[in-house]
């Protein structure tokens, strides 16, 4: 059904450690523009590589990064004393399976949209609001990725990854992924699982899945719950993104990002009181911040977007030269030029600042900190 998928290339000769030639600085690889030199940079161009590659560093105890499309890191100013390997690893196969479903198992290495893209074109729903989420398909079961109101979790039907800890490679299923907002088990322990490849089903349904997120519904002029063309809901999402400066483009400074710097803080429901409780007394009875069920019980999200925009941070707030609050999206930070990590990281902390001191609430970093430490 699916127009040319790629089956894996057969395994390329594994690439010695030894052989690797001087790194580029790591700001080339990563969507905010910063991060100093590796002392080593791999490409792994298929699975076999990686788990060679990853098994022999951790044979030596040399630290490792691995890096695909660079889109969720920050990277200190002095760079990882150790190998970084590149996720390189190409491959989309289609399995035959009886329940109906279409079943995709891609290599890690996959460009993300790619995918969705594919998907959309053929006809299969999950994926379409997860429309130009930047980066690798190996990435987006490590925080869940999710946009309007999609998580991948939802078409996860199993990950093939490397156990570090075993020098192993399992077949998890779903269960097993201990899936959660923004979180799973490879984001629980994170020096512990490489992901090699991710099985996909998706509902042949060529219709989107129901629509949950009110944004998206209203710009496709249906009501929440119902389904679109899944060529409209992408189109639908890639507009949005763009007009908040979450699709990359080299043209709009705003992208240079790393998407969202901080979760949607999830609160007991009594603490979630308590916010209200200091939103009233700071900005009035008619400012509540927003919430929605988080999916545990006793439990709420709310919005770090409102958090930081009520605790007096405005889009733009920052160096104009170096690194400021996206002017199209208050959650992204982005890198305008001349920024550093120093800087990233200090703005990070005055607005987690700001926010704690209004109105008692602890935001937590979505991006994976390398070779330093987020402290808030
Ligand atoms: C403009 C913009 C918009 C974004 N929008 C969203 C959004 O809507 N929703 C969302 O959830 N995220 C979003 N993100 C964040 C990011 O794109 C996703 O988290 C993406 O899945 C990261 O993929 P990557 O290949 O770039 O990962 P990288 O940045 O290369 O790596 C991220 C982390 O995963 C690890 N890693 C990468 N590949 C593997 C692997 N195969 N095995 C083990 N560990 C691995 C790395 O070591 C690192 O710790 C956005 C980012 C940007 C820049």
């Amino acid at each position: 059904m699916f127009v040319a998928p790629r089956p894996a290339p057969a395994p390329a000769v594994v690439t010695s450690l030894r052989r690797v030639d001087s790194a580029p600085p790591l700001s080339e690889l990563t969507t905010l523009r910063l991060g100093g030199p590796a002392a080593r940079l791999v490409d792994a161009t298929s699975e076999d590589e990686l788990v060679a590659l990853v098994r022999e560093a951790d044979a030596v105890g040399e630290p490792l990064l691995v890096l695909a499309g660079g889109s969720n890191v920050v990277v200190a100013d002095e760079g990882f004393a150790g190998t970084v390997v590149r996720v390189a690893s190409r491959g989309i196969e289609q399995l035959q399976r009886s329940d109906g479903r279409v079943w995709l198992d891609v290599q890690a290495g996959e460009e993300w949209d790619a995918l969705v893209a594919l998907c959309v074109g053929n006809g299969a729903a999950g994926i379409e609001a997860l429309s130009g989420i930047p980066g690798s398909v190996g990435a987006t079961p490590i925080q869940n990725v999710g946009a309007y109101g999609q998580e991948v979790a939802d078409v996860i039907a199993g990950v093939r990854a490397l156990d570090r800890l075993s020098g192993e490679v399992h077949a998890l299923d779903v269960e097993e992924c201990l899936f959660d907002y923004r979180s799973s088990v490879f984001k629980r322990d994170p020096a512990r699982w490489i992901v090699l490849r991710v099985s996909f089903a998706f509902e042949p349904a060529g219709k989107s899945e129901p629509v949950r997120y009110a944004e998206l519904a209203r710009r496709l002029r249906i009501d929440e719950g119902q389904r679109a063309p899944l060529q409209a809901v992408r189109d639908a999402v890639l507009e949005l993104r763009r007009g908040k400066g979450m699709v990359l483009d080299p043209g709009d400074p705003d992208t240079v990002s790393a998407g969202s710097f901080f979760t949607n803080p999830i609160l007991r429901e009594h603490a979630f009181a308590e916010l209200v409780g200091h939103a009233a007394e700071r900005l009035g009875r008619d400012a509540v911040p927003p919430s929605w069920p988080a999916g545990q019980r006793r439990y709420v999200k709310t919005s770090a977007a409102w958090l930081i925009e009520h605790a007096g941070f405005a889009r733009g707030h920052g160096d104009p030269a170096g690194i400021a609050i996206s002017t199209k999206h208050t959650l992204a930070l982005t890198n305008r030029g001349a920024g550093t990590t120093a800087q990233l990281v200090a703005l990070a902390r005055e607005i987690a600042g700001g926010v704690r001191e209004a109105f008692g609430v602890e935001l937590v970093p979505e991006p994976v900190f390398v070779g330093h430490a987020w402290v808030g």
